[in-house]
């Protein structure tokens, strides 16, 4: 059975990485996001279940114990995970699977994975950064300081990371992820597994022949 392949998206948050991503999976089959829990407090618009699965801390505490995450780490103060079955449910109907995490989660997931791709998504500068974040709108004053100070934290691990791309123009950095996502499915080793019977059958031999 063929198994998609796991993307890892990481960025410093205002990057962009949540409306890139939504736009990839809406212009890309066979690819899906999963599904994160966490213990930060739902946002406005934010939708349980779809944008992540909100948990209380003790819930998230009982599934660290369990065993239940496929990686997790404390961002902002909050829990973010990743539960295993998040990500099985997806690469089990053989496709691509993009998880939204920050380089603590990246480095757990390489170590489990180590076939994953991994991409971080850079803003264009600073300002633009800051402006992202106070033009998002969901955030209060206080945590978008916190953001920007995280920020330089998260992207001092770029050099982890397989891929860089840069968010300046928007349309941009959504085809360059499109390309690292479709220049995954023709490497050799996916074909042969998604186009087995026509290499079969384009290599098969009639009788009589030479
Ligand atoms: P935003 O990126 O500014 O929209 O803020 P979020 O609250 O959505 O994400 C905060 C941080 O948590 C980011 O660095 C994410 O990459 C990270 N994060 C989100 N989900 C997960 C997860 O499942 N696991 C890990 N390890 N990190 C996560
Ligand atoms: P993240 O998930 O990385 O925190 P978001 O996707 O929420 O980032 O984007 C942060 C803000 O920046 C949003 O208001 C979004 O519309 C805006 N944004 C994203 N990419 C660009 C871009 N290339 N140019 C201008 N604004 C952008
Ligand atoms: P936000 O709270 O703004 O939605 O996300 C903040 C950060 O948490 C983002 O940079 C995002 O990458 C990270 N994050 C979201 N979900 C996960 C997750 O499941 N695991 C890890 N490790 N980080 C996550």
């Amino acid at each position: 059975m063929s198994q998609g392949t796991l993307f890892i998206i990481s960025a410093p948050s205002g990057a962009g990485k949540t409306s890139l991503v939504r736009e990839l999976i809406e212009s890309l089959d066979g690819i899906q996001v999963s599904v994160s829990h966490t213990t930060r407090a739902q946002r406005e618009g934010e939708v349980d279940g779809v944008n992540y699965h909100f948990t209380d801390p003790a819930t998230f505490e009982a599934m660290i114990e369990r065993g239940e995450f496929f990686e997790h780490a404390c961002v902002f103060g909050n829990y973010y995970g990743t539960s295993r079955r998040s990500v099985q449910t997806i690469l089990d109907v053989g496709q691509d699977v993009i998880l939204e995490i920050d380089w603590q989660g990246a480095r757990q997931v390489r170590e489990q994975m180590p076939e994953a791709v991994s991409i971080f998504i850079l803003p264009p500068s600073r300002e633009e950064l800051e402006r992202r974040l106070a033009g998002r709108g969901t955030d209060e004053h206080a945590v978008i300081a916190k953001r920007m100070q995280e920020a330089v934290s998260e992207m001092s691990h770029y050099a982890e990371y397989d891929y860089l791309v840069i968010n300046d123009d928007f349309t941009t950095a959504l085809e360059e992820l499109q390309a690292l996502v479709i220049s995954r499915r023709l490497t050799r080793h996916n074909m042969q597994h998604r186009h087995a019977p026509l290499l079969a059958a384009l290599l098969s031999r009639e009788p009589g022949v030479e």
